[in-house]
């Protein structure tokens, strides 16, 4: 027998053993060992999570241009976590699991899917912006176009410290849109919706540009 097919005979025989004694993958949260079917989340866990019954309202200090807000879960407890280490922990890799969850429970329809862009500052500071990262893996899981449509005309500050009123003056038409979108059903992505102003304006950005429905997808919403 030559040496070259006895490699292959290795080779085969350790792809063999790697199917039949599979790496056991962990719960993200509680840690426990997942059961087949179960991705990232034990199932256990997912309960834990308090999903978003109603569409989410947006109660505007200006017109409203977003068609319909949906938000997946309650931004408390594990979500909250969740978001938190996407954001300011650096683990990238939770987008990933936020659009296999949105996937997994709402049924999305939309001809593009675009994210809401971040100040220039966040985005240097933190290396990504987690609303794309959620939009391209949510457009891998759906199959629905991915595109960046949207830019910040207005350097903005951060929402979290703001309230109601001044989180709508602090993005008021602080976005474009760039290309001609006439006729097209935009999807907006983003991680948390609070007052939905920034949404809105990106809404509107969109609309100007020809876009005739503008929802939102985000994964938690904080009220
Ligand atoms: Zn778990």
């Amino acid at each position: 027998m030559g040496k070259g097919i006895f490699e292959k005979i290795v080779f085969l025989l350790n792809c063999l053993l790697e199917v039949i004694f599979q790496q056991p993958y962990f719960c993200i949260i509680c840690g426990r060992e997942l059961a087949y079917e179960e991705v990232y989340i034990c199932d256990g866990c997912q309960d834990s999570f308090e999903r978003v019954t109603d569409i989410v309202k947006i109660d505007g200090q200006d017109d409203i241009f977003l068609d319909e807000c949906i938000a997946l879960y309650e931004f408390k407890g594990n979500v909250r976590d969740i978001v938190h280490d996407l954001k300011y922990r650096g683990k990238k890799d939770l987008s990933n699991v936020i659009a296999y969850l949105i996937n997994k429970n709402i049924n999305l329809d939309a001809d593009l899917i675009t994210w809401v862009p971040q100040s220039k500052r966040t985005y240097r500071n933190r290396g990504y912006n987690q609303s794309e990262e959620i939009a391209k893996y949510l457009s891998y899981y759906t199959n629905i176009k991915c595109e960046e449509l949207l830019i910040r005309v207005k350097e903005t500050q951060s929402q979290v410290l703001l309230n109601g009123i001044d989180r709508w003056y602090n993005v008021w038409d602080a976005f474009s849109a760039e290309r001609n979108l006439k006729g097209l059903k935009v999807l907006i992505v983003d991680d948390v919706v609070t007052t939905g102003a920034t949404l809105n304006y990106c809404a509107k950005a969109l609309k100007q540009k020809g876009a005739y429905v503008v929802n939102a997808i985000c994964f938690a919403k904080s009220c």
